[in-house]
């Protein structure tokens, strides 16, 4: 356990980590196994994995079948290149399976190996089909404040969080926020987009990406009419819409993509994550048809953008294993039935306790506020560090999940496996209960003192 932490402080830089705190510190957990909803730390202790991990174990850890399926393709055909029109039938097969589950008229898969990879394709991909439909200046994209949309060379400038565009130096030309609908309503976010459009000129703008429901921004599910308005506005501008179903696809929100939830098509969608639960890194872009028609008719050579791994062999064979279980387990059913159950313990612990503002879900991914007062929606200072101490406090009790604090805010977000059970959740949310007490006490103690 000692010689793992010091081998971790001296060789491993984390992702998305504080390399002070791991100095300092060490590694917060060494994990050991995975089994259902439950890791296990070399220690023997059991957690909850009330975030799916990074949102994406969507059918929960230990699943032999995906394991079995890896080690067959391997044996088989472990990796061969989709470059020059190579092909084979894993890929063919999943990007079918894929075309079968997305909106009617999306129906042609550009595969990566992650989130960021897909955004920064879909990125490209637009720009590409613009300039070969004639329109080069459409180059502009759009997105919403507190997006994640991924850390590559677009996708940190896609990403609406600016925490994120410090290490790059500065976000790249061409890439604009406008407002997060979650915290404006509708109406205003869509005038912020209209304005936003106009200034830059829609002659000038690629596309809009956004996610169906922002979640590392916090779990920020947009009013149920915003994404209409944007359709329209996106058809009134001839603007392309980009869903970003990196968190939301494979049923994390109880539909298949997060998008249905909305009565809208996208033009384009990309995701990654719960498309192998995590099992094998992979990752995609889906585009329409009339995209797809321009590229077949209007593409002339070489697309000069793919990756060794698109396509990857034994990741679509995991990927598709995967989406038999989502499938024949009825998993998108039950994330939407556990959403219900999950809102509703969520609501009993904001009755009981006095620092519990807003609370939602959809399907199984869900939010808990904590502000000052729940009646004015007043937050904490940031100083107090409210999130993270429940996070810690939930920690200790045997369950993992996630503090959210940019811009003053203290969100606890929730993305656990789509296998949960109502007694599982019940457990997940009694631990909450007690976490969040554990920190009033603390706050009022720190208040009187
Ligand atoms: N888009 C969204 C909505 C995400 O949540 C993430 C990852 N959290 C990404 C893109 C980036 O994906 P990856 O980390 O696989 O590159």
């Amino acid at each position: 356990m000692k010689n793992l932490i010091e081998l971790d402080k001296k060789h491993f830089i984390h992702p998305t980590s504080s390399i002070q705190q791991q100095q300092e510190k060490g590694a917060k957990l060494i994990v050991e196994k995975g089994e259902g909803i439950y890791l296990t730390d070399i220690n023997g202790d059991v957690f909850i994995d009330a975030m799916s991990s990074l949102w994406n174990v969507n059918i929960g850890h230990g699943r032999n079948e995906l394991a079995e399926a890896a080690a067959d393709q391997m044996k088989k055909l472990a990796y061969s290149s989709a470059f020059s029109t190579f092909s084979h039938e894993p890929a063919i097969k999943l990007a079918a399976k894929i075309a079968s589950l997305a909106p009617e008229n999306l129906n042609a898969v550009f595969f990566t190996s992650g989130g960021s990879e897909s955004n920064d394709s879909a990125v490209k991909l637009v720009r590409h089909y613009w300039k070969i439909q004639g329109q080069p200046k459409r180059r502009k994209i759009i997105a919403l404040k507190r997006g994640y949309h991924g850390v590559a060379a677009a996708s940190t400038s896609v990403t609406g969080i600016p925490e994120f565009w410090d290490m790059a130096g500065h976000l790249m030309n061409d890439f604009i926020h406008a407002d997060t609908p979650y915290w404006e309503g509708t109406e205003k976010a869509i005038t912020s987009l209209r304005s936003v459009i106009e200034e830059e000129g829609a002659e000038n703008i690629a596309a809009f990406f956004a996610e169906p429901v922002q979640g590392a921004g916090g779990v920020l599910i947009p009013p149920s009419n915003y994404f209409k308005e944007v359709r329209e506005l996106c058809n009134e501008y001839g603007i392309l819409l980009v869903a970003d179903e990196v968190i939301t696809g494979f049923g994390r929100t109880g539909k298949f993509f997060g998008i249905e939830n909305w009565g809208v098509t996208p033009d384009l969608m990309t995701f990654a994550k719960g498309v192998t639960s995590g099992y094998i890194p992979m990752g995609g872009v889906i585009v329409s048809d009339s995209i797809h028609n321009v590229l077949k008719e209007k593409s002339k050579g070489t697309l000069f953008h793919g990756f060794t791994y698109s396509g990857h062999p034994t990741a679509a064979a995991v990927a598709l294993r995967n989406i038999d279980i989502i499938e024949k387990e009825g998993l998108v059913a039950n994330a939407k039935a556990m959403g219900v159950h999950l809102l509703e313990g969520f609501k009993k612990i904001k009755e009981q306790l006095n620092i519990v503002g807003d609370v939602r879900t959809i399907g199984l991914l869900g939010a808990v506020e904590l502000v000052q007062d729940p009646a004015t929606n007043k937050r904490f200072p940031a100083k107090l560090q409210v999130a993270p101490k429940v996070v810690e406090a939930l920690h200790e009790r045997g369950v993992i999940c996630r503090a959210v604090t940019y811009e003053n805010t203290d969100i606890i977000c929730f993305s656990p496996p789509l296998i949960m059970n109502p007694s599982q959740i019940d457990s997940m949310v009694e631990k909450l209960h007690d976490a969040i007490l554990s920190v009033q006490k603390q706050l009022v103690h720190h208040t009187l003192n």
